[in-house]
């Protein structure tokens, strides 16, 4: 479907390393399997009081810094080949925001669009290459207002925890071997993190609700 392609984005001919990184603990999963350093150690527990807080870019000096006033959901790892991703993990860590609750608040003149022709605009810094934050534009996009963000950017302890994996097989089109593909949803799996191939049940019935009430099939609530 293309439409999901316009989503996450669709492939590219990036390749993604993924180096052997033992951990410490032991599971019935490989634990050498490195899906994001964030995830990979355990994530820690979602802080329901928590505000917000600010991502900075991986400069030395002259961060960009984006300031987000909310906390953030859906949070999960992501195996497309469009979102950012730190060097060597299979997956990215991606969750979504207000967009009323994200600004630049330093240096915004290093961001750049990273691909001004996808539906997400991805406003990465030129200097260090991170994404800050994710913008959709489309007004009629099922995500309209919703900001995506990676809090490894931010030092502010608290964020949603990781939630599900989407795009599992897409880690493929980044250059893994699909004969790896049972060893990485167990990992997944034993991590929390139920593997799907597009998004979680929640977030495609939204879509799937989101065009069924722009086609007229389901009928419009106030
Ligand atoms: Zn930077
Ligand atoms: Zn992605």
């Amino acid at each position: 479907m293309t439409w999901l392609k316009k989503i996450f984005g669709g492939s590219s001919t990036e390749k993604n390393e993924a180096p052997a990184f033992q951990q410490g603990e032991q599971k019935m999963s490989d634990a050498s399997i490195h899906i994001h350093p964030l995830v990979d150690k355990g994530f820690g527990p979602t802080d329901e009081t928590f505000q917000g807080g600010k991502l900075h870019c991986h400069c030395s000096q002259n961060k960009v810094e984006v300031t987000v006033k909310a906390q953030c959901a859906h949070n999960h790892a992501c195996g497309c080949t469009k979102c950012w991703k730190p060097s060597g993990a299979l997956f990215s860590l991606v969750a979504v925001v207000p967009k009323d609750a994200v600004s630049v608040t330093a240096n915004e003149d290093k961001l750049h669009v990273v691909d001004p022709t996808a539906a997400i605009q991805r406003h990465a810094c030129r200097e260090c290459g991170v994404h800050m934050y994710g913008r959709i534009e489309n007004t009629d996009h099922p995500f309209y207002g919703l900001d995506f963000i990676h809090v490894e950017l931010s030092d502010d302890k608290g964020w949603a925890a990781p939630e599900f994996a989407a795009f599992t097989s897409s880690v493929i089109e980044s250059g893994t071997d699909p004969e790896d593909m049972g060893a990485i949803r167990a990992r997944l799996k034993d991590l929390g993190l139920e593997p799907y191939d597009c998004l979680s049940p929640p977030l495609m019935d939204a879509i799937a609700a989101h065009n069924a009430k722009a086609s007229g099939a389901l009928k419009k609530t106030a």
